[in-house]
């Protein structure tokens, strides 16, 4: 049997170490004894860097497959194929106490008997958008399937040609109508749509007025939109309901962070519409769900819907949204929202940090950026951001490298350039950014 070095003196060597918070002892054990197996087999003794950088292969490969935490430097907030918004810290300390223990989840305490798993997400929720009722699903996309089967099938849904929105994902307004029942009156020319062009589709059949939120795309120049309140009012003159898909879901004002203003779910409340529908990890930043507020009597008739319980969500998914949405009771509790704490950041603390990583790197500069909400929430939205770039004609191999580094740093390819956007980089993976474009450049 051939010698091999010591396991120790891999597990602690500078380049597996940090390898340890992220996979854990056992999966750095693992591969350490896979390899030095297969050393005592083969011919000739290896030196010990060779075989570090083969466990460090291995760790890799591994930890590649699996779902990891990486560094968003696109400077995409909400970006839905990196998870879209992270979760506050103090919602997963709820979420813990509940996840790992029994709870009152369907019990009433004061009465010993069964109780609403809804009922605090929906005390909340009311608390925060003026709604009279609320009820919670797995995503915008079930809600708006539960709205549609409750109120429109085998009915007419009144929507505007230009609202008539694909969120990406396969899922098309147009498409989910036809897969609920209902039949699409589409009203409105591709740019302008007036209130007496819902007026004038209203037929006995009628059971819906539908709004949605342009989410992906928008629409300038010569165009006309009928506002919430005008259409609330005809709904009700009409005797029909109005339902308005908001999608993002905001539930503060954005202009405080320097961004337009955004039309929060009060907003939409408040204007009259019956139900309006919103997602838990857009502007929300909370976890992935399908929020409903709006009239008791509407949401009675949801929540009376067999289809309830096939889109119910989870006690974990309950107690991280309702701590989320917790934190909004106050300006500082809702900075510990990680969406909030990005946005919040000054545009000189951010050039300051990429400053301070562009120095560890010859090829680097910081520069002033643009970052951007995105998530399929703000199309137009940009907010002033610093970031390192680095100029290489080998852009995108560096970009890939720096995905394949121990921590995967998803970074921006611009022409011939790579891009860091801090606005979406916590201060303290700043250190990790200065590890990897140590070790990876040329
Ligand atoms: C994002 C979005 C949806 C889908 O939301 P999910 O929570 O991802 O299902 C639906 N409608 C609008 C307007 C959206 O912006």
């Amino acid at each position: 049997m051939r010698s091999v070095p010591p396991v120790n003196s891999i597990l602690e060597h500078p380049a597996v170490a940090p390898y340890e918070p992220l996979v854990g002892r056992a999966a750095l054990r693992a591969a350490i004894d896979a390899e030095l197996d297969r050393v005592r087999a083969g011919a000739v003794a290896l030196p010990l860097e060779l075989i570090v950088e083969h466990v460090v292969e291995r760790i890799e490969a591994q930890a590649s497959q699996e779902l990891r935490a990486v560094i968003n430097a696109t400077g995409t907030l909400l970006h839905t194929n990196l998870g879209r918004a992270p979760i506050a810290e103090p919602a997963f300390a709820a979420a813990w106490q509940i996840g790992r223990s029994y709870s009152n989840l369907e019990y009433d305490l004061a009465a010993g008997e069964r109780g609403s798993r809804y009922a605090r997400a929906t005390a909340i929720l009311c608390e925060l958008t003026g709604a009279e009722d609320a009820i919670v699903v797995n995503n915008c996309a079930a809600a708006i399937l539960l709205v549609l089967d409750t109120f429109a099938r085998g009915s007419e849904v009144v929507v505007a040609r230009n609202q008539l929105v694909e969120i990406g994902g396969g899922f098309r307004l147009p498409d989910v109508l036809a897969r609920s029942g209902a039949t699409l009156v589409e009203v409105g020319a591709t740019n302008k749509v007036y209130a007496g062009d819902y007026a004038r589709a209203l037929t006995p059949r009628t059971s819906l007025l539908l709004r949605s939120h342009r989410s992906n795309f928008t629409l300038e120049g010569f165009v006309a939109d009928v506002s919430g309140e005008e259409l609330a009012a005809l709904g009700r003159s009409a005797g029909v309901a109005v339902v308005e898909d908001l999608g993002t879901g905001a539930i503060v004002d954005l202009s405080e962070y320097g961004l337009s203003h955004e039309r929060t779910v009060a907003e939409a409340v408040c204007d009259g519409i019956d139900l309006v529908t919103c997602s838990g990890d857009k502007l929300l930043g909370g976890p992935q769900a399908g929020i409903v507020v709006g009239r008791r009597s509407h949401v009675a008739r949801l929540r009376a819907n067999p289809l309830v319980r096939a889109l119910r969500v989870d006690k974990v998914t309950l107690a991280l949204l309702t701590a989320t949405l917790r934190l909004y009771r106050s300006p500082q509790t809702r900075e510990s929202i990680p969406l909030f704490r990005m946005l919040a950041q000054p545009l000189e603390s951010l050039l300051e940090r990429a400053r301070t990583i562009a120095q560890c790197v010859p090829e680097a500069r910081a520069i002033e950026t643009q970052a951007y909400v995105g998530g399929g929430s703000l199309p137009d939205a940009r907010i002033p951001s610093a970031g390192v770039a680095i100029r290489t004609p080998h852009a995108d191999d560096l970009a890939e490298r720096l995905r394949r580094w121990r921590v995967p740093i998803v970074a921006r390819v611009e022409r011939e350039r790579v891009m860091l956007d801090m606005r979406t980089v916590a201060s303290n993976e700043d250190r990790e950014l200065i590890a990897a474009l140590e070790a990876l450049q040329d």
